[in-house]
């Protein structure tokens, strides 16, 4: 095996039957370009919801959007499917009308509970296979649909974010056909007991990392819908550009900041197997996009600056925290219990602050304090609001000295002031607090200074 590609079209690639025609070139100008992961339709110019959340919707009865602030009835997001595989099919000039009737028998179901929700979920991924497959097909390609519960596909039944059983890899291997392209619906997969189940949200990148981990691929290929992995938000920084060659290490720091291009686990699988990812746009085929490897010779210092809102620290002060063995021990095992994730947590001697995001301070503040107080007796407690966390990356920072303080000074010259400041000690990241008021600010000064 290996020698051929992997690819991943995104939503917005598949959103219509113009982006269907894109993909189905994109496919056709590389006979290495073997297996095709497709998401669910996405939005279009037209839409003001993903097919997904629609289906999550019928499944919940409108508690889906309602839960969002949003008023569309379950019977309004139904429409909506319906109408965008019928213009799909249309579009596309395919006989789809056994698509249809299967749509509308499985969202007929009677299941019930948790596993109507996935069982649900996964449909737009279903059908959006169904329909390319047979496009493909129909303009002459020799094109094959391979459904996760026809393979075993295999995941746990943890519905809702399942994982993927390694049971998969072996049957994936085994169902690919010689000369033949497979086109796999990403997002759900199978669970022993034969349920459906779905990954996390995005999680048709998840499914390609595994589909290219168990075809041993030379290279996974990620399209959506921008050219690549920008330095910054280019919605920011407008002149912010594309970042050529990434290593798996900068891509994960500057996933799990708030870039939102690639779901970072999906990347795991391949870097287990040093497998590149290319991250692509659909729309702009020419571009190369970034490629993720590896390793990779810095020519520069940072290579990207990734940015969190909603961030809130909890501040805690005692004497001697510092010499206290077990305290952040027992301050963090109590986020634990409460079941909030804790990103950093700079101390000092007789101080220490716990950051989080603050949505997962929501109905929970008043009880984490309390619990706090009742088992470490802090001298004083605090939870601050309304950070955000900007985070310079990249490999070149190792050993190069003044980088913090050009990045300060930076800040410095716009008034504003550091709250927290924290370095990954593999001194490829650091992370500064600062009000969210003056992130943008913030953010661009220190693409000015560092990139
Ligand atoms: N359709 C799923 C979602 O919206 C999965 C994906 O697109 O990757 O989350």
């Amino acid at each position: 095996m290996g020698g051929f590609i992997v690819c991943k079209f995104g939503g917005s690639s598949v959103a219509n039957a113009e982006q269907v025609e894109k993909v189905r070139t994109i496919v056709a100008e590389d006979e290495k370009r073997r297996c095709i992961v497709v998401s669910a339709p996405g939005k279009d110019r037209k839409d003001s919801e993903k097919v997904t959340d629609h289906l999550f919707n019928i499944a919940t009865d409108g508690q889906h959007f309602r839960a969002r602030g949003k008023a569309i009835s379950a019977r309004e997001s139904y429409g909506q499917v319906l109408d965008k595989f019928r213009s799909l099919i249309a579009g596309l000039a395919i006989d789809g009308d056994d698509i249809i009737e299967g749509l509308q028998t499985d969202l007929a179901s009677p299941i019930t509970d948790r596993k109507r929700i996935d069982f649900f979920a996964s449909r737009g991924e279903h059908y959006s296979a169904k329909v390319i497959t047979r496009y493909f097909q129909s303009r002459g390609m020799n094109a094959e649909l391979m459904l996760p519960e026809d393979i075993g596909f295999f995941v746990s039944d943890r519905f809702g974010n399942a994982k993927v059983l390694p049971a998969s890899h072996t049957n994936l291997r085994e169902s690919l056909k010689d000369g033949r392209i497979s086109i796999i619906p990403g997002y759900y997969g199978m669970t022993l007991k034969g349920d459906i189940a779905v990954l996390s949200r995005g999680g048709s990148d998840l499914t390609g990392g595994e589909v290219a981990f168990a075809m041993d691929a030379a290279r996974y290929e990620n399209w959506t819908d921008t050219d690549g992995v920008f330095q910054v938000d280019p919605r920011i920084i407008p002149e912010a550009s594309v970042i050529p060659v990434l290593t798996y290490k900068e891509i994960r720091l500057l996933s799990s900041k708030g870039f939102n291009v690639f779901h970072f686990d999906a990347m795991v699988s391949c870097k287990n197997k040093g497998i590149p990812i290319n991250v692509r746009n659909t729309d702009n085929p020419a571009a190369p996009g970034t490629l993720i490897v590896e390793s990779r010779e810095p020519r520069e210092t940072a290579i990207g600056i990734a940015r969190m809102d909603g961030i809130a620290y909890v501040y805690i002060e005692k004497d001697m925290i510092g010499e206290t063995i077990g305290f952040t021990k027992d301050l963090l095992d109590i986020f634990q219990d409460f079941g909030i994730n804790t990103h950093h947590y700079p101390s000092d001697k007789d101080d220490i602050a716990v950051i989080v995001d603050q949505v997962d301070l929501r109905d929970k503040a008043d009880d984490l304090k309390s619990t706090i107080v009742r088992g470490l007796s802090p001298d004083f407690l605090d939870i601050r609001y309304d950070l955000s966390l900007i985070s310079p990356v990249g490999i070149g920072m190792k050993d190069t000295p003044g980088v913090l303080a050009r990045a300060s000074g930076a800040l410095y010259e716009e008034h504003i002031n550091i709250e927290i400041v924290d370095q990954g000690p593999s001194q490829m990241s650091f992370h500064f607090g600062i009000r969210e008021k003056h992130a943008d600010a913030g953010l661009k000064a220190l693409f000015r200074a560092l990139l």
